[in-house]
């Protein structure tokens, strides 16, 4: 087994071993902190979306994501794709589910990616692996152990054929809004700038930010 030394920009991987990742893919790290198979099935997603879409990292919101969960994958989507939190083009709509939607607003084309089954590990160290998985599962891994096998994993998915792992559909292209922009206002009882359609009016006609707003007796 390697050994597991200082930290790096590409968080617990090892440096000998990250030589081996593709440059897009040491950005997602760097970004996220570290390698895990959650942010691999979010790159594999981000570079299937934009290789079938065409798509070019999303300057402003030309590109939406809509993610149904909130792992470790919508960091890969954010870097990759443009998709951004900040920007209001990345949608969280957290089923706890393994979907993700990626549409082009400019040509109106949408990609529905779904996991196809339950992970079966199929990489070079079937044997290595299960242990891990047995470690986990009892509770006594190591926190070597558990980068170790989060490692194996995430190779062994981004060998596997994207196929394999996701469905892929092409669907209906959902309409999704413009983020909203408008201005701020001071809340009525707290006194902080508050957007203003985030705002609830009350019976006697103040207007108060929704944490004010959910105190009211
Ligand atoms: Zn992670
Ligand atoms: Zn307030």
């Amino acid at each position: 087994m390697e050994e597991y030394g200082s930290m790096n920009d590409l968080g617990h991987t090892p440096s000998a071993l990250g030589d081996k990742l593709p440059e897009d893919l040491k950005r997602c790290i760097a970004f996220h902190g570290h390698l895990c198979p959650g942010l691999v099935y979010g790159y594999l997603v981000a570079k299937r979306a934009a290789g079938l879409l065409g798509l070019r990292r999303s300057r402003d919101e030309e590109v939406v994501a809509i993610s149904e969960n909130d792992t470790c994958a919508v960091d890969a989507l954010q870097v990759l794709l443009g998709t951004t939190t900040g920007k209001g083009n990345l949608l969280l709509k957290n089923y706890g589910k393994n979907v993700f939607i990626v549409l082009n607003r400019s040509d109106k084309r949408a990609l529905r990616f779904s996991r196809k089954c339950v992970y079966r590990y199929e990489g070079e160290y079937p044997d290595e692996f299960a242990e891990l998985e047995a470690a986990f599962a009892a509770g006594r891994a190591t926190i070597k152990q558990r980068i170790r096998q989060k490692w194996l994993k995430a190779m062994d998915l981004l060998s596997k054929p994207f196929d394999a792992v996701f469905d892929s559909k092409e669907m209906e292209c959902p309409e999704i809004p413009y983020a909203p922009l408008a201005p701020s206002d001071a809340c009525a009882c707290c006194g902080e700038m508050t957007m203003a359609t985030k705002m609830t009016e009350t019976g006697d006609g103040r207007r108060l930010c929704i944490p004010c707003a959910e105190k009211e007796p």
